[in-house]
């Protein structure tokens, strides 16, 4: 099993994407989540940096705390609803696990 910090910031990485996906749907721009110290150029970037998953800056050291993100967004989990059994068997391997009684209802904790 992989590292804790090294989970955060692949799940952060997921939800980037998925982020992205959905500001690019909405012709929104997609620099998120937006760093601190150039808002109007690059995203931060999600990586295990000793024992925390972070989101760094990827040009010099500014880096805010993946879970920190999560809160500002309201987020303390990850809630997926899988299309079907073989999807939610996907979601488990990467950590995620069903809500009881709803087997394709699933979260990962951050
Ligand atoms: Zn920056």
């Amino acid at each position: 099993m992989e590292a804790l910090p090294k989970q955060i910031a692949s799940v952060a990485d997921q939800v980037q994407e998925w982020v992205w996906d959905e500001l690019w749907g909405r012709q929104a721009p997609t620099n998120w989540p937006v760093c601190p110290r150039h808002p109007d150029s690059h995203p931060m970037k999600a990586t295990a940096q000793g024992a925390a998953g972070v989101w760094a800056c990827p040009n010099d050291d500014a880096v805010i705390n993946a879970t920190t993100a999560a809160e500002r967004i309201g987020l303390r989990a990850l809630i997926v609803d899988a299309l079907d059994g073989k999807a939610a068997a996907f979601y488990a391997r990467h950590g995620f696990k069903p809500f009881t009684g709803k087997p394709l209802r699933l979260f990962h904790r951050l």
